[in-house]
This record gives structure tokens, sequence and C-alpha cells, in this order.
């Protein structure tokens, strides 16, 4: 490698690299719903940049709530007190179902799952976790190797240290070859306890999923599955953690994605939109037990900007929103989603099925005579038709977000977003595929 000399073409940004699509549009500006290029040309954000933006481009009280901590004081040691980050802990307990007190911050998602599998395993005194094929945990080494998807694990493993995980199918018809909820649910929580007795329950420290599913495409489980995995995490000493990175502060119509289950895990996981995505921020809530046990031992996860002040400010202005009809405006709203993409699947054989929930959902494409997706996600080599569909979105002013595996598109819409712009980016789905 010669590093002496500069090439022409760089410098260069290559933060991101799943979105096709990525290095044609440099985002200069927001507004709303509304995202604008550097050239001047609006796009309809459906896929909230990366499941995020949930309070639109423009939220006021959120960027004011910034200045004024800016203002105060910009960053106090995560080793300190700070009245903006006790004021959030206090504020995510209250949201939080059953138990769940004490919070844990973090700065982003894949750190937040790092942090509640390492206080998992403290706590049981095991090492495993199980995650679900067709799952997005984070990208950084630990977080990596927890995650299903096989893009982000194949590159990790070849280096990483990914033992300690083990995977289980997702509750989807592609994987029990069954339609019918009742019987899925069952097939696949008792794959789920087969997975968990082969392992050597005694072995396993948690189980991590999301409650409905993220950037895999926004499948959500048949009525009665959680339920039976709680039931079989507490026959097997082993702790639920949900992962409502993306679920969590009503995408899925509830401030977490796991309570429309009726369910109660034993931590939960947060990031992205507990600032509405205007500053990072992330985190581990957990019950009394854990944080005891944190304070009793002296365990050491605090990090530099862990719960910045910043971030606290917004994640409190953020809540303020969610609260004062964020979340009523997803449940209103929902039926135009789940109503538009059950009409989509009626008009197009290549709509293979439309699933999701709140303003979560994903539309898996494949051909109508095979029924098996265009393009094969193990190779991803070849052309894929669903990549084009969202090429031609966004030349037509709409973005969507690029599922993984690439079989399907996700519509994930700033939460602030009314009827008629939600019907826009049925529609342009529909031409799309036109
Ligand atoms: N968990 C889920 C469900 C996610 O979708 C993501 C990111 O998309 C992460 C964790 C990782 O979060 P981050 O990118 O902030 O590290």
């Amino acid at each position: 490698m010669v590093v002496s000399e500069r090439s022409e073409q760089r410098p260069r940004e290559i933060t991101h690299w799943s979105d096709p699509h990525s290095e044609t549009t440099s985002i200069v500006e927001g507004s709303g719903v509304y995202v604008y290029d550097d050239d001047g040309d609006e796009y309809l954000d459906f896929c909230s940049q990366l499941y995020c933006s949930n309070l639109g481009h423009d939220n006021d009280e959120v960027a004011a709530a910034i200045a004024e901590q800016v203002g105060t004081i910009p960053y106090v040691s995560s080793a300190k007190r700070s009245p903006v980050r006790e004021e959030l802990a206090g504020r995510l307990a209250d949201i939080s179902p059953g138990r769940l007190s004490d919070t844990f911050f973090s700065i982003s998602g894949s750190e937040a799952n790092e942090m509640a599998v390492h206080l998992a395993r403290e706590y049981t005194n095991s090492s495993k976790v199980l995650t679900r094929w067709r799952s997005y945990h984070g990208g950084t080494y630990g977080a990596g190797s927890l995650t299903g998807d096989p893009s982000t694990r194949a590159a990790l493993e070849q280096h990483a240290q990914t033992t300690g995980t083990a995977r289980f199918l997702p509750p989807i018809p592609r994987a029990f070859g069954t339609d019918d909820p009742e019987e899925l649910a069952r097939l696949a929580a008792d794959h789920l306890e087969f997975v968990i007795r082969n392992e050597g329950p005694d072995s396993i420290a948690a189980i991590l999923t999301e409650p409905v599913a993220g950037t895999s495409g926004a499948f959500v489980g048949p009525a009665d599955y959680f339920q039976r995995v709680r039931d079989i995490c507490d026959e097997y000493d082993i702790l639920l953690i949900s992962d409502e990175v993306i679920a969590g502060f009503g995408r899925c119509g509830e401030w977490f994605g796991i309570e429309t289950e009726d369910v109660v895990p034993d931590m939960i996981t947060f990031a992205k939109g507990v600032t509405g995505a205007y500053v990072p921020l992330a985190g581990v809530i957990a019950p009394p037990e854990i944080g005891d046990m944190v304070a009793e031992e002296g365990m050491d996860l605090g990090q530099t900007f862990g719960g910045h002040p910043v971030g606290c400010a917004a994640g409190n202005a953020a809540i303020d929103a969610y609260a004062d009809g964020v979340i009523e405006n997803v449940q209103a709203n929902e039926p135009v989603l789940r109503d538009g993409l059950a009409d989509l699947e009626a008009e197009y054989d290549v709509v293979h099925d439309a699933h999701g929930r709140g303003f979560q959902w994903g539309v898996e494409f494949a051909d109508p005579e095979t029924g098996e997706p265009f393009h094969d996600p193990r190779t991803d080599d070849g052309d894929n038709p669903v990549d084009d569909l969202l090429g031609t979105c966004r030349e037509n002013g709409v973005m969507f977000g690029a599922g993984r595996p690439t079989i399907q598109v996700v519509l994930s819409p700033p939460l602030i977003a009314d009827a008629d712009e939600l019907r826009a980016g049925i529609d342009a789905l529909a031409d799309g595929i036109e």
C-alpha cells in the first residue's frame, strides 16, 4: 500500500455502503417530511433517512432545547451528575413498561446492544445470546456479530470474535411454510425452544430481538408468538432484550414496539428516535436488579459521550413532542398505510407480501410464477429490480428504505406525516411498480 501520494479521486466520504443510490443524492436541507438536495430538488422522505427522523426535519422545540443546552453547558462528564440526564432517565422510566426503571446511556444503537449483552452476561453468568436470522443489531464488531443480516456479518466474520451468538428463524411464513398465524406462532416458538435445548439453556444469557423488524423488512410476529417467547425465556431463565432502536418512540404505534405484544422484556435498547435523530443518543433501560448489580459490582460501563447533555436535552424535548400528538398521529393514520399497501398487494402480482405496524412497513417483491425473490440476497449479484424501483421512486421525488436483504422496500415515514403525505408515498410506490 502506497500512502505517500494522494489520489486524484480523493477525499471521499464512505460511511455508508448499502444504499445503491446514495452517491447520487446529496441532502442539504430539510423541512417537515421533505428533504432537499444540492440541486434544490425536493424529496418526500419516506424512510426518515435511516428510520430515525421521526419528528421531521425542522422541529423548533428540539432545536431550541439543543441550543439552550449548548448555551448553558454543552458537556458534563458522564461520571458526574447532570440534571438534564437525570430528567431524561426519569422520563424513560415513566414511559417504559413493567419495572424497567434504570437507564444506562450510550451513543449509538450498536453500543446500546453491546451494553445490554454485557449486562445480561454479567447478570446470568452465561455467555450465549440468541438472535434471529434476518435481524440487524448494529455494525460494530460486537453488535455486528449479533446481527443476522448476511451482508453485515459476512465482512465481520472473517476477523471478529463472533462466538457466543446462535441464531433462530424469524416468525415469517417463508421460514416455516405456512401463512396461518396460529400455526406460524406455534412452529416458530417450538423452533426457538428446540434451538435453546440444543444450545444448552444454561449457556444462554439472553434472546435479543426486534419486536417489529426494522431494516430487515418490518415483519411482525403472529399473535401470541412473543408471549410464547416470554414464557420460554421464563422457563429457561433467559433474559429477553427488546431492540427498540427503530421500533421505539412511537414508530410502531406505542412508546415501545413490544408493548403491542403485551409482553414486558427484561431490557430495552434504544437509539435513533429518542432525540428524533437531531443528535446521537442511545441506551439500555433495565429493571432495578440490573441497576443494583452494576452499582454493587462497580461495573464500569461509562462512555465519554454516553448520555451527552445535548442529546439528553433533545431527548426531553422529543419525548414531549411524542406525547403531544405524534404517537396519536401514528395510531390515527396507520390505516392509510395498511389499506394503501393492501391495495398494492391486490393490484400488482409482483408484490409478494406487505407487512408492518404503525409507520414501519415492508413490501416484499417476488416473481409471481415461482414465489421466489427476483434477486438472490445470498450472492447479491445480478440485476435487482428492487434497486431499480428504489431509483425510480427517488427520481420521482420519494425516498424509500432499501431493506436487507434487498428483496423488499421499507416504508418508514416521519411520525408527523399526515394522511395526504402518506397517500402520496403509496402512490409514488405504485407509480414505480408500474
Ligand atoms: N438495532 C437496530 C434494530 C437497528 O436498526 C440499528 C441500526 O439501524 C441498530 C441497532 C444499530 O444502531 P446504530 O446504527 O445507531 O449503531
